[in-house]
């Protein structure tokens, strides 16, 4: 639904590419035929070391992201990356609370709402992601976890830097299982959390939150799924490697 501000996807690449592949990605995209860049905002999220590379050869509409960032300010962190060398570097935006890093990685709440918090204050636009495991939904605590996980974020992110800010719901059972969330499941979900902000930071910041919806999202469910009147995008992981089904994705409104 384009009710709250321009449709946004997201293109996840995780721990994917070579030169060779992501070469022909970017050509791929670059050939491709997607709405302006006032009607949907699109970003892509190639690994760290292949933003130079993306940074270089991908051309506008498309944007800019990096999977995930240090905590804080950069210094003795080996194997990090800091939230000012990608300001620095002119990436625009950040990956942050994926469902990845948060079990692989061990992240919790509290860390993404500081990492959340750094990133923004260091300029830096977020995609904070959300979302619940098959055994939390069907012990029936789906709606605390995202209470939790968003108020983590909401702690930690000032009224002034929302408009900076999207949220990807992302059930942990529909990431990279082709089990697509229902329609209903989808909206359901979304409709929690545009209210748990207008309820705990204020009803305007609900209405602009563009809110993404992550999980199995393809070119054959991305239209109905675009229609919700909650959903406001999509987070895409497998099928943002294939230029053409990422493409189709762009064109899903
Ligand atoms: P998927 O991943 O589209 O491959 O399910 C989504 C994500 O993890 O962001």
């Amino acid at each position: 639904s384009r009710a709250h501000g321009r449709f946004f996807i997201g293109g996840n690449w995780k721990c994917n590419g070579t030169v060779e592949s992501v070469t022909q990605l970017v050509k791929d995209l670059n050939a491709g035929s997607v709405p302006p860049a006032d009607k949907v905002e699109i970003v892509v999220a190639p690994t760290f070391v292949h933003l130079d590379m993306v940074k270089k050869t991908l051309n506008p509409p498309f944007e800019i992201g990096a999977q995930d960032c240090w905590v804080g300010k950069g210094g003795a962190f080996t194997g990090e990356v800091s939230a000012e060398m990608l300001h620095d570097f002119g990436i625009p935006w950040v990956i942050l609370g994926h469902s990845e890093r948060r079990s692989l990685c061990r992240e919790d709440d509290e860390l993404v709402g500081q990492k959340c918090e750094y990133a923004l204050s260091q300029g830096l636009k977020v995609i904070g992601c959300i979302g619940e495991t098959l055994a939390q939904r069907e012990s029936g605590h789906m709606f605390d976890v995202l209470d939790a996980q968003l108020r983590a974020i909401a702690n930690h992110t000032s009224l002034g830097n929302w408009v900076n800010m999207v949220i990807a719901y992302e059930p942990v059972w529909a990431i990279g299982t082709g089990v697509v969330a229902t329609p209903e499941q989808a909206q359901e979900a979304h409709a929690y959390v545009r209210k748990w902000i207008s309820d705990n930071v204020s009803p305007d910041v609900a209405a602009d939150l563009r809110l993404l919806y992550g999980g199995s999202v393809n070119e054959s469910n991305c239209g109905t799924l675009a229609n919700l009147e909650d959903v406001d995008g999509f987070l895409v992981g497998g099928a943002s490697l294939q230029g053409a089904s990422f493409i189709s994705i762009c064109n899903a409104e």
